[in-house]
Order: C-alpha cells, then sequence, then structure tokens
C-alpha cells in the first residue's frame, strides 16, 4: 500500500484560488476516514521510513502550506470531526504580527489568495495569515503538528526560455524579488525558481529598460530572445549558502520561541530545492525534507525529497488521484507517462 501526502493552502467557505471549499474539503476527509484510513504526522511518517517495511494499513498526511488563518478557522472543526490529524507548514515571514486576536469565521475578512499573498509579500497587510497566538491554539487543539516552510516564500526568475506573456495581466505575487522592483507593464512572465533553491538573480538592467518601452508583446518576446543574458545571477554560491542558513534557521528559532518546540521537518516554497539547498537544510536540523513532486511515499522514498499530491479543489479530482496513487500498479503506469 502506498502512503499519499497531502498538499493543501486554503479551506474557505466559498471558492478562491489555491483554496479548497470547506464543503468539498469535509467530503475528501470523509471520504479518507470511511475508508479506514489512519491520518499520521511526521514522527510515525520517519518510522515509516526507517524500519521499510510496506505497512499493511492504510494511512495518509494532511499538510497545510503558509499559515493561513482559514486553517484554524474553517479546516480544524472539520478534521476535528472526523479525528484527523495535520501539519501545518509554518512560513514565519507571513506570520500576522499585528495582532493578538484569536478570529473566528464571524470576524475574519475574507480576501482573495491573490491579493492577500501580494499584500503579505510587500509588507502591507498580514491579516490572512495567522497570529502566534492563533497557532498556538492550533497546536494546543492536538490536530495539528508545527513544522517549518521558510522565512521568506519569494521567487526568482529561472530563464526567459518559455514566456507565458508580459505583466501586468496575471501579475504573480513573488515578482519583487524577481524584478527586484514592483512589476512594471512589460515584464516577462516565465519559469521562476526559490530564492531558497537557488541564488538569487535579476533581470538585466537595460533589457528592462527596452521592455519597458517597447511597443508590443512581438516587441517585447523578440527583445527577450535577444538579449545575450537576459537573466544574471546577483549572488556567490556562498553569499547563496549563507542567506538560506539564516533563512531556515530563523523559520526553526521563530517557531521554537514562539511555541516552545523546534520544528525538524522542511516543507520547501513551492516544492523547491536543490543540491546545496538540501544540504543546508539537514545541517540546520531538518530531518525530513518535502517536495511538490507528484508522487507516493513508498519504502524506497528518501527522507529528504518526500513528494507531495497537491490537493485537488474538487472532489471527484481528488477521489482520482486517490485511486491512481494509492495503487502500486496503477502509479506505476501514471508515472510512465509524459
Ligand atoms: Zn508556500
Amino acid at each position: 500500500m502506498n502512503l499519499l501526502v497531502w498538499t493543501y493552502h486554503r479551506v474557505l467557505p466559498e471558492a478562491s484560488s489555491g483554496a479548497v471549499r470547506a464543503e468539498i474539503f469535509e467530503k475528501q476527509i470523509a471520504s479518507l476516514a470511511k475508508s479506514g484510513c489512519r491520518f499520521i504526522g511526521t514522527s510515525e511518517l520517519e518510522v515509516f521510513l526507517k524500519v521499510k517495511l510496506p505497512h499493511t494499513d492504510k494511512c495518509t498526511m494532511l499538510t497545510f502550506d503558509d499559515g493561513w488563518a482559514d486553517n484554524l478557522i474553517w479546516a480544524t472543526p472539520i478534521l476535528k470531526k472526523y479525528s484527523a490529524k495535520a501539519v501545518l507548514a509554518l512560513n514565519t515571514g507571513f506570520i500576522n504580527k499585528n495582532s493578538c486576536e484569536i478570529r473566528n469565521s464571524e470576524n475574519y475578512r475574507m480576501t482573495n489568495s491573490k491579493e492577500a499573498l501580494a499584500a503579505a509579500a510587500y509588507g502591507r497587510d498580514y491579516s490572512s495569515f495567522l497570529t502566534w497566538n492563533e497557532v498556538m491554539e492550533m497546536k494546543k487543539s492536538g490536530v495539528w503538528e508545527i513544522q517549518a516552510h521558510g522565512n521568506s516564500h519569494f521567487g526568482c526568475y529561472g530563464n526567459l526560455d518559455e514566456i507565458r506573456g508580459f505583466y501586468p495581466d496575471k501579475q504573480h505575487w513573488t515578482m519583487e524579488s524577481a524584478l527586484g522592483e514592483p512589476p512594471f507593464p512589460g515584464a516577462p512572465r516565465t519559469t521562476f525558481r526559490s530564492i531558497l533553491a537557488d541564488s538569487k538573480t535579476v533581470l538585466s538592467n537595460d533589457l528592462k529598460n527596452t521592455l519597458r518601452q517597447a511597443k508590443n508583446e512581438n516587441a517585447r518576446r523578440k527583445l527577450c530572445k535577444n538579449h545575450g543574458s537576459p537573466v544574471t545571477t546577483i549572488e556567490t554560491a556562498e553569499e547563496f549558502g549563507k542567506r538560506v542558513r539564516d533563512d531556515l534557521t530563523s523559520c526553526r528559532d521563530a517557531i521554537k520561541e514562539n511555541l516552545g518546540q523546534a520544528p525538524d521537518c522542511l516543507f520547501w516554497p513551492w516544492g523547491h530545492y536543490s543540491d546545496s539547498s538540501v544540504k543546508i537544510a539537514k545541517e540546520c536540523g531538518f530531518k525530513m525534507l518535502f517536495t511538490m513532486e507528484k508522487d507516493a511515499v513508498t519504502v524506497k522514498t528518501p527522507a529528504d525529497k518526500i513528494p507531495r499530491i497537491a490537493a485537488p479543489a474538487n472532489f471527484e479530482d481528488f477521489q482520482r488521484q486517490l485511486t491512481i496513487y494509492s495503487n502500486p500498479l496503477l502509479r506505476s503506469f501514471r508515472k510512465m507517462l509524459p
């Protein structure tokens, strides 16, 4: 039997990007519980990976990334109802420090995910995220264990090989770090990498200037294509190493200081990692590292690259993923497909 680790972000009463509706979330958890699935925490997963014996009982792990306040307000009551456990992968940079209240569905102001992330990324408003008091409340509920998701959650340009379009349409909230300034109309939309996985990059200054003045998308595409070095790395390997070490240490220390217990698992932002970031995370004391590579956990899974499956926002897709990845044969077939 394969073990699935699910990734959630938000649970909200209404549809929003990156969220599973509370009603659907309950259906998902209820179906797992009804099928006899046991909800395990990270220490049990660690034993599973160490012992390397195929386990016979059905197990699953629920993980929630970032630290959204709705995890307390809408997910917790449902998890309690089905005696389910879950792991909160907390990005300490997102913590809402402006308030110490413990909110509920009455006084929580709902903001869509894109706006909430953009506001938090630019340091303006963290109100969609948990306060330390709320995280403590979750820890004390017996439902949640709190683990690490870094202290910064930014991306930077990987390359400009596959341009999907240009800003300002569909602005991504991580772009400030990618561009070194707020996104400008004409900035390319393309692959990005977490700054906790690779050295920071910036878009070349002269390219930025010409993109700003370019008349249309075709001209912009040409400018990007013809530029010799559109993306420049601005950190040495040493600088990168120090920054990642400082980031992971500050995340770990903040959790220890506020909750009295240091995390020993790290969930990479967007699941991005590199050989050097994995090495640093282990040196910082993280025993298990989680990616977002879509797969099941088996006895062969290495503890430093644990795959997770993004929980779909609708029930049918959830059931489909569950069926495919729980079954060793179907999983192998799925992995052979592109
Ligand atoms: Zn995240």
